[in-house]
């Protein structure tokens, strides 16, 4: 029989393995949809020099998606994930705090590029709140956001093989992204004019 001591371990791993199953991906011509969807400068940190962020760690361990197809761009492997696909529909379902009145603009570029990988016409994102209500959002394929996104897959597998940071993205996600400091504190100490531009101080 197992101890406390035991179970707590094996939850730990169980944790962790399908932390790393999700996000782990060590070849830089693998890359995932997730990646891109977001800030490239937060995906490149999350590859080579990461920090632990506790939320973002949670977000990944309730993500439902166990589908998972690849499609190839220009020697490229494209990474999508699903939660399933039914009568040639694909689902989503994603964990919120609050229903939102819209879906998030994220969610709709990884809804699209999935609809893509997958070549499936239509998508259903499903929200579902702690109470368990839910609301659904369904989206038809867009080839120009999905153009976007391969534009943006290249980009970051460029930087990734020349060990360049990509550029800061500002977006309200900077709040609460672990790396904050690296992009705007750092940036600070290292250029005065920055902070000037910033306050709206003409620079002398
Ligand atoms: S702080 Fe903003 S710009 Fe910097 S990595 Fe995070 S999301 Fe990207």
């Amino acid at each position: 029989m197992l101890g406390e001591r035991d179970w707590k371990e094996l939850i730990d791993k169980m944790i962790k393995d399908k932390y790393n199953k999700i996000t782990k991906i060590d070849d830089i011509n693998i890359i995932s949809v997730d990646e891109c969807i977001r800030c490239l400068r937060r995906s490149y940190y999350d590859r080579k020099e990461p920090l632990p962020s506790r939320k973002e760690k949670m977000k990944r361990i309730l993500d439902l998606r166990s589908e998972k197809k690849e499609c190839e761009i220009d020697g490229i492997k494209l990474v999508g994930y699903a939660y399933a696909i039914m009568d040639g529909v694909l689902f989503d379902i994603i964990y919120v705090n609050d229903l939102p009145k819209e879906p998030f603009p994220e969610d709709i570029l990884s809804l699209n590029a999935n609809l893509f990988i997958f070549e499936v016409e239509y998508g259903i994102i499903i929200y579902v709140n702690r109470e368990g209500d839910t609301i659904e959002f369904t989206l038809g394929r867009d080839k120009k956001v999905f153009n976007e996104l391969i534009r943006r897959v290249k980009i970051f597998n460029t930087l990734l093989r020349d060990g360049k940071t990509p550029v800061i993205e500002p977006s309200s996600s900077c709040r609460e992204c672990q790396y904050n400091i690296r992009c705007y504190i750092r940036k600070w100490e290292q250029d005065d004019s920055f902070i000037a531009r910033l306050l709206g101080r003409k620079e002398s």
